[in-house]
């Protein structure tokens, strides 16, 4: 008997560090994962949404819809207790540019200044949205890890706000913690991990026999 070919899912994220978290974490589930910027000509989604399941739904559809592929949208942030749950859903604009790291947490340590460390509590959020070669959502999770901002960056592993979000737990910042350690308990690690029985289902369920 030939065996079925393993399910495809593309990621619908350029970011880098994402990818680097997720894909090691369905891989080896035995699904193929595969990210929209190795698919030219489909454009980027403009996120339009005012939460972070909006956004993951939008990213989800519109990369299912193009490509008639499974999909999976992810949209994640930080929220910071001090400054109201900003930058939330901005996280990757927060000081203006999408995608400038040093920037936003500059910002990020210009917004806390003089706020003590009590007061510094944070949560990483991650909303994941998965659609059908429809483009119609299907499933979504979202979950969250907890924390508190340090002053200064410490460690260069992980990647956005990372040295910056202390885990008390460990007494360590994501960005000193190993990658096998962040995916044990990261915002997205959980999201995928409780998402996982549901997508292998989903995956398995609508393959051509082959
Ligand atoms: P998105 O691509 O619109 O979902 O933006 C996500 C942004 O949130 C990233 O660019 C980072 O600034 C921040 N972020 C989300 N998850 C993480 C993480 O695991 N570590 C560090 N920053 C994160």
């Amino acid at each position: 008997m030939t065996p079925s070919p393993r399910p495809l899912l593309i990621v619908a994220s350029r970011n880098a560090g994402k990818l680097r978290e997720i894909k090691p974490l369905l891989e080896p589930r035995g699904i193929v994962v595969r990210c929209v910027g190795e698919f030219p000509g489909v454009a980027d989604v403009e996120e339009t949404g005012t939460t972070f399941a909006d956004n993951a739904a939008l990213k989800a559809v519109a990369v299912a819809a193009a490509l008639g592929a499974w999909s999976l949208g992810e949209d994640s942030g930080l929220m910071v207790d001090a400054l109201g749950g900003q930058p939330g859903i901005f996280s990757a604009r927060f000081a203006g540019t999408h995608g400038d790291d040093a920037a936003n947490n500059a910002r990020l340590l210009r917004e806390l200044a003089g706020i003590p460390e009590e007061r510094r509590g944070a949560q990483y959020v991650c909303s994941i949205a998965v659609a059908d070669p429809a483009g119609r959502v299907v499933l979504t999770e979202e979950a969250t890890c907890r924390g508190r901002i340090v002053d200064e960056a410490r460690g260069a592993n992980g990647f956005g706000y990372d040295p910056y979000f202390l885990v008390p737990e460990y007494h360590r910042t994501f960005g000193e913690l190993s990658a096998v350690v962040k995916h044990s308990l990261s915002h997205r690690a959980r999201a995928l991990a409780r998402l996982l029985p549901r997508l292998l289902d989903a995956l398995t369920a609508t393959r051509e026999p082959s």
